[in-house]
């Protein structure tokens, strides 16, 4: 290790990968314990026929050959034991063993890897994200195994399960769509359209005839399908509370639309060159009103883009996704939901409070508090004084009617209540009180970002250490001056 400050110089590969043609043929692995088992069970996933030559074999390596129908050659290594093979593995643990065999299979000119010793082997085996007939292999060189399993762990995270499906199907495909449509645009444009499109997410739900239906209709269109719109969960803020499928979906994007409320890191997780929509709907500020975007939803549809529609939080939640549901249902636009972390999640999960707790509460209320403007007091008010925990959204400019008629209806001013601006991003703030306390956050002007609050006798269970008071002490107060 350098101390120095000096830049790294760009390196270049010192192994290229290249994938080896095995169907058929034989790899033989040489030795009796944990490195041979490993390299076996790696060369078994492919189609080669794997030989397994050892005089000895230890359970674990004998066990599982005869699960996975692997023969072992139960006789000390000799070079006729590798005359035949296409890729050998010296897997020995012993340097002198493993030597042997390295010269050996040179001298036949055959491609030789010797496990865990560098230096002796013409190739190396990369860490492997296996999607057969796809397959993507990482290879880190000398900064070692943990990397690339790293790597190898976040790979796999991003693409579906149903990748080696999706991409077999497309096997089936290959002829007719090369006999079918002129090769250039329409074909680039039919197979975008079946590995992101209508056919690839049958395939991911295990609908296969669906996806057939659905990739031979393609076909007969040459291409050409109508589009489609994902009302996406952005989750509260944090890149890492978004989805798996959210995030693969903002990588299928054409468009994305998003509200004023998804941070910019969120938006950043799309496919960068998919065109960005700022639909608005800051408090004060609407940028577009609700049927514009109903609107600009169904003609993005129309115009057979892949739209994806992201809200804070999850978009059934205060979300005004029923409208655009409505909207595209009528235009008989292709849609589809994926949920996301809600506001109230991530602000409970900040502060470490169970929502539900036992023997204390055992429901929950999801509210804007909005409604509790009217003569009638809405029925969560019942709910609340019953014991459950009282998640409102969108409530700070109105802080203090919320607590007020939950007073006057009978909730106990002494009811714990918990606060969170910025839920889950680092500039998150927490505050905690009681319901006493709540018409405060209403005056406060240094809350700009999203606040949460939540109300109930569980907020009591949660982790006091990192909020504030929520009620200020004025600064010249005198006691019993309340
Ligand atoms: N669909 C969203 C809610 C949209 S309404 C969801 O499921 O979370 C907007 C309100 O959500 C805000 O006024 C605020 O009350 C709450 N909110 C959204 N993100 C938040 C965050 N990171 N921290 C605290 N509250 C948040």
């Amino acid at each position: 290790m350098s101390t120095s400050n000096a830049p790294i110089a760009p390196a270049r590969l010192n192994a290229f990968p290249i994938f080896a043609k095995v169907e058929g043929r034989i790899v033989v692995v040489i030795g009796d314990g944990e490195e041979a088992l490993a390299k076996g069970r790696l060369m078994a996933q492919s189609s080669a026929d794997v030989r397994v030559i050892s005089a000895a074999p230890e359970a674990e390596l004998a066990g599982w050959a005869e699960t996975n129908g692997v023969s072992i050659v139960r006789k000390a290594y000799d070079a006729a034991l590798i005359e035949d093979a296409a890729l050998v593995f010296a897997a020995t643990g012993e340097l002198k063993r493993d030597a042997l065999v390295v010269a050996d299979a040179r001298a036949m000119k055959i491609a030789v890897n010797a496990v865990d010793r560098p230096e002796l082997c013409d190739f190396f085996t990369p860490a492997l994200v296996n999607r057969a007939p796809v397959a993507i292999a990482i290879g880190t060189e000398g900064a070692g195994p943990v990397l690339a399993q790293m790597i190898r762990a976040r790979i796999d995270q991003m693409l579906s399960p149903q990748l080696g499906a999706l991409a077999q199907l497309a096997t089936s495909y290959r002829n007719a769509v090369e006999k079918l449509l002129p090769k250039g645009v329409a074909r680039r444009r039919f197979w975008k359209e079946f590995f992101t499109g209508e056919t690839a997410r049958h395939v991911d739900a295990n609908e296969f005839s669906q996806a057939r239906r659905t990739a031979s209709a393609l076909l007969r269109e040459r291409g050409e399908m109508p589009g489609h719109v994902a009302l996406v969960g952005a989750g509260p803020g944090a890149e890492d509370l978004l989805t798996l499928r959210a995030h693969r979906l903002l990588m299928e994007a054409d468009v994305i639309v998003h509200d004023a409320l998804v941070p910019e890191a969120v938006i950043a997780m799309g496919r960068r060159d998919a065109e960005r929509i700022a639909a608005g709907k800051r408090k004060g500020c609407h940028s577009k009103t609700q049927s514009e975007i109903n609107a600009l939803l169904v003609e993005l549809g129309r115009a057979g883009k892949r739209v994806v529609r992201l809200k804070s939080g999850d978009p059934l939640v205060f979300g005004r996704a029923g409208e655009e549901m409505a909207a595209l249902r009528q235009a008989g636009i292709s849609y589809e939901v994926v949920p996301g972390v809600t506001a109230a999640f991530a602000a409970a999960a900040d502060f470490e409070l169970p929502l539900t707790l036992r023997g204390v509460s055992s429901s929950m209320v999801f509210t804007t508090g909005h409604d509790l403007k009217g003569a009638t007091l809405p029925d969560w008010a019942r709910l609340a004084i019953d014991g459950a925990t009282v998640a409102v959204y969108m409530g700070r400019s109105i802080a203090a009617d919320v607590a007020e008629r939950l007073i006057t209806a009978g909730l106990s001013p002494d009811t714990a209540v918990a606060v969170v601006e910025n839920a889950s991003l680092e500039a998150k703030r927490l505050f905690h009180g009681t319901l006493a306390d709540l018409p405060s956050l209403q005056e406060r002007s240094d809350l700009t970002g999203p606040v949460m609050t939540i109300i109930g006798d569980a907020v009591a269970g949660a982790n006091f250490t990192r909020s504030q008071a929520l009620h200020r002490q004025p600064a010249f107060s005198t006691e019993n001056s309340r």
